[in-house]
C-alpha cells in the first residue's frame, strides 16, 4: 500500500462523465485529482498561443521543457495553472478540444506527460483519469474503472456543460464533435494495445453524477482506500 492511499484509474468514452466524477471522487476521498486531459490540453493551448503547429517537431521539443503545468483543487473543479496563469477555462474552449488530439498524438508529448504523472502519483491517494492512465500511466493502479454512456445522453451533458459556461455552440455541433472524438479514439493507439486488466466498467447512463460518485466511492473502499 502507498503511503497516502490507493491509485484509481479511470478511463472511458468522451463525455462519459470522468472529469466530473474524478473530482467529486477525490474529494470525498481526500485524495488529489489528476485530470490528465487538462494537461494535454495546456500543451495545446501553450503551443497555439505561440503559433507552433504539432508538425513542428523541434519547437515543440524545445518548448515543452520551459512549460509548468500545475492541477490545483477547487470546490468549483480543479484549476489548470499553465506557467502560474489560469487556464482552466481557455482550455476547454472548442478550438482547443479539436486540436489536442494532434498534439496529443505525438509521442515527444505523451513522454513528457507520463513521466510527470506518474512523480505525482507515486505516493498513491490519487483519482486519475485519461485514456491511457490504467494501461500506460498506472498499470498496477489497485483500482481500474472505465466510464461509459449512450451518446445521446453524452451528448446533452457536455453541451449544457459548454452552455453553463456560456459558449455558444448547438446541440449538433456537440454531437459531430463528439462523434469525431469517438472515431479518433477508436483509431488511436494510446499506447494501450496491452490488455488492461481487471477494468471495472460503469455505464452511467441514467446515473446522476452523486449516483456515479457514490458507486466509485463504494468500489473505492471495497479496493483498499
Ligand atoms: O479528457 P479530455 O477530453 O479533457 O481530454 C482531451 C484530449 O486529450 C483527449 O481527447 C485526448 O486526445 C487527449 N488525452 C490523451 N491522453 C490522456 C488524456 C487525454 O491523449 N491521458
Amino acid at each position: 500500500m502507498k503511503p497516502r492511499g490507493i491509485v484509481i484509474a479511470i478511463d472511458g468514452v468522451v463525455g462519459a462523465g470522468k472529469t466530473a466524477t474524478a473530482r467529486l471522487v477525490a474529494q470525498r476521498l481526500g485524495y488529489r485529482h489528476l485530470d490528465t486531459g487538462a494537461m494535454y490540453r495546456a500543451v495545446t493551448l501553450a503551443a497555439t498561443r505561440r503559433g507552433i503547429a504539432a508538425s513542428d517537431l523541434s519547437a515543440l521539443e524545445a518548448l515543452l521543457p520551459l512549460l509548468t503545468i500545475d492541477l490545483q483543487p477547487g470546490d468549483q473543479g480543479g484549476r489548470v495553472l499553465l506557467d502560474s496563469e489560469d487556464v482552466s477555462e481557455e482550455i476547454r474552449h472548442p478550438e482547443i478540444t479539436r486540436k489536442v488530439g494532434s498534439y496529443a498524438d505525438l509521442p515527444l508529448v505523451r513522454r513528457a506527460l507520463v513521466a510527470q504523472q506518474q512523480r505525482l502519483g507515486q505516493e498513491g491517494g490519487i483519482v486519475a483519469e485519461g485514456r491511457d492512465i490504467g494501461a500506460v500511466v498506472f498499470p498496477d493502479a489497485e483500482l481500474k474503472i472505465a466510464m461509459v454512456a449512450d451518446l445521446d445522453e453524452r451528448v446533452s451533458r457536455r453541451h449544457r456543460e459548454l452552455t453553463d459556461k456560456g459558449v455558444n455552440i448547438t446541440a449538433e455541433q456537440v454531437r459531430s464533435d463528439i462523434e469525431t472524438r469517438d472515431r479518433d479514439d477508436a483509431e488511436r493507439d494510446y499506447g494501450i494495445a496491452n490488455a488492461v486488466t481487471e477494468v471495472i466498467e460503469v455505464d452511467t447512463t441514467g446515473m446522476t453524477l452523486e449516483g456515479q460518485v457514490d458507486h466509485i466511492v463504494a468500489l473505492a473502499h471495497t479496493n483498499g482506500a
